[in-house]
């Protein structure tokens, strides 16, 4: 590198050149950044991402998100009419039966992203499930929040859901994942995000809200979450009807996330 060139690249962090080890730059498409801005954009995009716990979310993740974390998969990128459901936190017999009933009386599939203690309290709806032709992922054993538990006690608590749900597919609770959990599971898994977010959980948002919301940010290939929990319940029952009812209307099919859509369709990396 020349001269004039690092001189140009200085990265205005570096306050304390003494102390500080020398940025390095990332060239991509003919731009250039420091590795410390990208860490910076990084932190502010995972904090957005990540404030669902507070209820203060996105109801569409961003096309910017979506590119800091290419690996995951965020949505389907298809030519055809079709959605991708999926409903987390489940089995819970009371909300996940009549979920399944509603699937069935619009010939849709979804993917349901368990967690393991679920299935060893309700056995016989996750059976359902799984009868049904539904697909089933990985969303660890006590629904753990990775920013929040250490690497390893993490990676056990994974492998112990993967003793009950058989799939490729993981999707980490509260979308929460330190990079090295993720460099890690994404060798054993697809981690499934979403591109839409419904708002079920949120008791500031009314049922025509979350309505509302899916149908304005939902597109072909979209990844829309909803929860199979109690807390979820009278909201989802009656936002899922409309959801079905509304983009059968226009022609969509409600799709599982096979291996088949994941490997032979190219997945999107950005929306
Ligand atoms: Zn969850």
């Amino acid at each position: 590198m020349r001269e004039g060139s690092k001189k140009a690249f200085l990265c205005v962090r570096n306050t304390n050149k003494l102390k500080s080890p020398p940025h390095r730059k990332i060239g991509s498409k003919g731009k250039e950044f420091c590795v410390c801005q990208i860490k910076v954009v990084e932190a502010q995009a995972v904090n957005i991402f990540n404030t669902k716990r507070n209820l203060m979310y996105l109801s569409k993740t961003p096309p910017f998100i979506q590119n800091l974390f290419p690996n995951f998969v965020w949505k389907v990128d298809t030519e055809e009419k079709e959605l991708f459901l999926t409903f987390d936190d489940g089995p819970v017999p009371e909300i996940t039966e009549p979920v399944l009933e509603l699937l069935n009386d619009y010939d849709a599939q979804a993917t349901f992203f368990c967690v393991g203690e679920n299935i060893v309290k309700h056995p016989d709806t996750f059976r359902r499930v799984l009868a049904a032709g539904h697909q089933v992922g990985n969303h660890t054993f006590n629904h753990l929040n990775g920013w929040a538990t250490e690497n390893i006690p993490y990676f056990h608590n994974v492998r112990h859901c993967a003793k009950l749900v058989k799939s490729d597919l993981f999707r980490p609770p509260y979308g929460k994942l330190k990079r090295k959990q993720a460099q890690f599971l994404q060798r054993h898994y697809a981690i499934v995000m979403w591109d839409v977010l419904s708002g079920d959980f949120d008791p500031n948002k009314t049922a025509d809200q979350c309505f509302q919301s899916v149908v304005q940010h939902a597109k072909r290939g979209s990844i829309i979450v909803f929860h199979d929990s109690m807390k979820s319940k009278n909201k989802l029952l009656n936002i899922l009807p409309r959801v079905l009812d509304h983009f059968s209307e226009l022609g969509y099919q409600f799709k599982a996330l096979t291996p088949t859509v994941l490997h032979r369709k190219r997945l999107s990396r950005i929306a």
